[in-house]
């Protein structure tokens, strides 16, 4: 299946000269859903993954689907203040200005293997935060994957050290 077909492009959001990539017309559909999750299992079932680590909010969708077709466990990175429980902040650099992800500091064990899952690739800055959260807990990050990548801000290249993959790429 063209999964890029199902993704819509939106001009001009949420700022003038943004080409956003909608991805709810991907998941109102049922053959596409199945396609997408599919292919992310696929793509991760011989790393042998004990978690599966998604960034909010869309790194949720996709992650805990996969982490029950692998029968991982799924853990969820949150914006500032969401976590209840003692947590890592991760700060990071957008083009304007910073921001944090947190992950809560009993969530993974030393050793377990870790994959983590997000809808888009585009700086690459969101999915390095991650990483840099799992190791700082001593997880081994076995893999990144996204439904979608924008080659043109090189994000992949921030990432070298990790094995990624993503379904479909927009220059
Ligand atoms: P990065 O940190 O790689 O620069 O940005 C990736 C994050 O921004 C992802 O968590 C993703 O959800 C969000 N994002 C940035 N641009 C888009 C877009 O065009 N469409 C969607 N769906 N998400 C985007």
């Amino acid at each position: 299946m063209d999964l890029k077909e199902k993704i819509r492009a939106i001009p001009d959001f949420p700022e003038k000269g943004i080409s956003y990539k909608d991805i709810t017309t991907l998941l109102k559909d049922k053959e596409a859903l199945k396609a997408t999750i599919d292919m992310f299992t696929d793509l991760s079932k011989d790393l042998k993954v004990d978690l599966v680590v998604g960034p909010e909010a869309r790194g949720f969708i996709f992650g805990t689907a996969l982490a029950y077709n692998l029968h991982a466990g799924f853990i969820p990175i949150r914006k500032p203040g969401k976590l209840p429980h003692a947590k890592l902040t991760q700060d990071y650099e957008l083009e304007y200005g910073k921001d944090s992800l947190e992950i809560h500091e009993d969530s993974i064990q030393p050793g377990q293997r870790v994959l983590i899952i997000d809808d888009l690739l585009a700086t690459g800055g969101t999915l390095l935060s991650t990483a840099n959260l799992i190791e700082q807990l001593e997880g081994e990050v076995v893999g990144i994957m996204t439904l979608i990548e924008l080659t043109e801000l090189k994000g992949r290249d921030k990432l070298d050290k990790y094995k990624v993959e993503s379904l479909v790429s927009y220059p």
